[in-house]
């Protein structure tokens, strides 16, 4: 048994197998091989394994983004089918007597150069497909664990760090509880634990090489503790925590239905954060009374290619017929920064933080942001959808969306195309915005403030630094001040105000917000019914 300590991003109790997800660091070396035959053994299994895994990422695709998304894992098992490819890894490992993997990873070098060199567009662009592929076979022939979206079991999920990127495309529905050696509480990987209701831990010290993939662990999301092979008293106590945890939320059912309305008569809207069309489902099972954030730039997150307008439309659509009639408040793409997708070519950046992120990448290449907002506006006519804008610094911004925004509705009014401009409102997360948001309330419909970034660049604290950690204090009298500031100037022109960031989902601020005026908190999903409690036992 080995118990270690670290920081919970998200409570709870999780008890299963362990994954442990290594990423491929160490480069592939050449050596000399005497049994031949066994490394061509092994290169035909590798295939036969990457195959199956190729399968079940397309038709997890498939049932989540449709075709064209799902069409890349097809892409790459027909180079795993390709005579040429494969025959020229049995060649060379026949031919130089070298180890699998290095002829793998030197016939898919090869291939890649031969692909990228084209003319043709499409042809150049299979350069990527042929080291994917070379990359999973690799990975497979080194013995490493089923990368991101292959975990064949509910498991808990232990890795050096995780990306947006890569928790996004695991199978939420097999993951059981995270374990990370790296991260910070403010990350949007952390938040997505939130959102998914996951057992989470960061910080933890686990030595990647002593735990293996099969072991047992038990995930103490309360104490902030991982006990790998634990003792049968442990995993007796983890069961009876998981049992009081799930009559907890027993209780909560009686919250269903019932208004968010203080003992004292205030009313306030408690909806729920997303990230996915799936998670709508855990919004409506919580009783949210709308969507108050779709992170629609996880949609981006974990592929290959931007997602076309079809797909986006689609994803909205569904969206806002599941939560019928009630509000679905889609963010605009907030890339950069902890959420990035190698096709945007972001590039590296000394402060991503500071960089070319949110409304910047949408206002310094509209053609990226023109495809969303037509894909909203379509998806507009099938519930009630708003739109929010992102990292607002400056008023020109808003003007110059609402350009785009004009020329996207006459475009589409000119193709015939069907569609409604929906609500439109912006995040308040820039010191800048707070103090110009009495003018920025004169531009749009509502705000919703961003207590994440706020912290972030109000006390000049990088959400990602685990060295900072410490210091960052989203209860800082000056966030605090700065809220009340937005609900004042909102508010003094008839604009609605929200607060989407975690700290929405902090019962120790519920009554101070209430006070303040806050007309809508939106909070991960597990959230929306404890507030609720919170809410109607106050005396606001
Ligand atoms: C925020 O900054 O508070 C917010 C809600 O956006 P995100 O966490 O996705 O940056
Ligand atoms: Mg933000």
């Amino acid at each position: 048994m080995m118990r270690l300590g670290g920081k919970s991003v998200q409570n709870g109790i999780a008890l299963g197998p362990v994954v442990v997800l290594k990423r491929q660091t160490e480069p592939v070396r050449r050596e000399k091989v005497s049994d031949v035959e066994a490394e061509l053994e092994a290169v035909r299994t590798a295939a036969v394994r990457a195959g199956e895994e190729l399968w079940e990422l397309y038709d997890k695709a498939l049932r989540e983004v449709g075709e064209s998304g799902a069409a890349i894992f097809e892409a790459h098992r027909m180079v795993l089918l390709d005579e040429e490819y494969m025959g020229s890894v049995c060649d060379r490992i026949r031919g130089d007597r070298v180890n699998a993997s290095w002829a793998v990873a030197v016939t898919g070098e090869h291939f890649a150069e031969i692909f990228a060199g084209m003319d043709d567009d499409y042809m150049k662009a299979r350069a990527a497909d042929v080291k994917d592929i070379s990359n999973r076979l690799i990975r497979i022939l080194e013995g490493d664990s089923e990368e991101d979206a292959v975990i064949r079991e509910p498991s808990v999920i232990v890795a050096d760090d995780l990306s947006p990127g890569e928790t996004v495309r695991m199978d939420r529905e097999k993951i059981l509880g995270l374990v990370t050696v790296h991260g910070s509480i403010n990350s949007h990987t952390a938040i997505l634990a939130r959102t998914m209701n996951i057992p989470a831990l960061i910080g933890v010290p686990v030595n990647l090489e002593e735990i293996r993939t099969g072991m047992t662990a038990v995930v103490d999301g309360f104490k902030g503790e991982v006990t790998f092979e634990p003792d049968e008293e442990t995993c007796r106590l983890a069961q009876e925590k998981r049992e009081e945890e799930r009559e907890k939320i027993r209780l909560l059912e009686e919250m269903k239905g019932q208004e968010s309305v203080t003992a004292g008569g205030k009313r306030i809207r408690l909806y729920a954060n997303i990230g996915s069309v799936s998670d709508v489902e855990d919004a409506l099972e919580n009783d949210a009374e709308g969507i108050g954030l779709f992170r629609s730039e996880f949609l981006y997150l974990g592929r290959e290619s931007f997602p076309t307008e079809e797909e986006q439309f689609q994803a909205y659509r569904q969206a806002a017929q599941r939560m019928a009639g009630k509000k679905v408040i889609i963010r605009t793409l907030d890339m950069g920064a902890d959420k990035q997708a190698d096709y945007f070519n972001l590039g590296k950046e000394e402060n991503p933080a500071l960089g070319y992120r949110g409304i910047r990448i949408c206002l310094k290449q509209p053609e990226i942001f023109r495809v969303q907002l037509r894909a909203i506006l379509r998806a507009a006519i099938f519930g009630n959808i708003s739109i929010m804008y992102p990292m607002i610094t400056a008023v020109e911004e808003v003007l110059q969306i609402c350009e785009i925004m004009k020329e996207v509705q006459e475009e589409l009014e000119a193709e015939g195309i069907p569609y409604r401009c929906p609500e439109q409102g912006i995040m308040i997360e820039t010191p800048a915005a707070v103090m110009i948001s009495d003018e920025l309330a004169q531009l749009v419909d509502f705000f919703s403030i961003g207590t994440n970034d706020l912290t972030q660049y109000t006390l000049a604290v990088d959400r990602q630094n685990e060295k900072v950690a410490d210091f960052y204090n989203p209860h800082h009298k000056a966030i605090l001040r700065m809220i009340e500031m937005v609900v004042e100037n909102a508010h003094r022109h008839g604009k609605w105000v929200g607060i989407c960031g975690e700290l929405g989902a902090d019962p120790e601020l519920t009554e101070e917000f209430v006070r303040m005026g806050v007309d809508e908190l939106s909070v991960a999903p597990a959230m929306v019914l404890q507030l609720r409690r919170k809410v109607r036992e106050l005396e606001v």
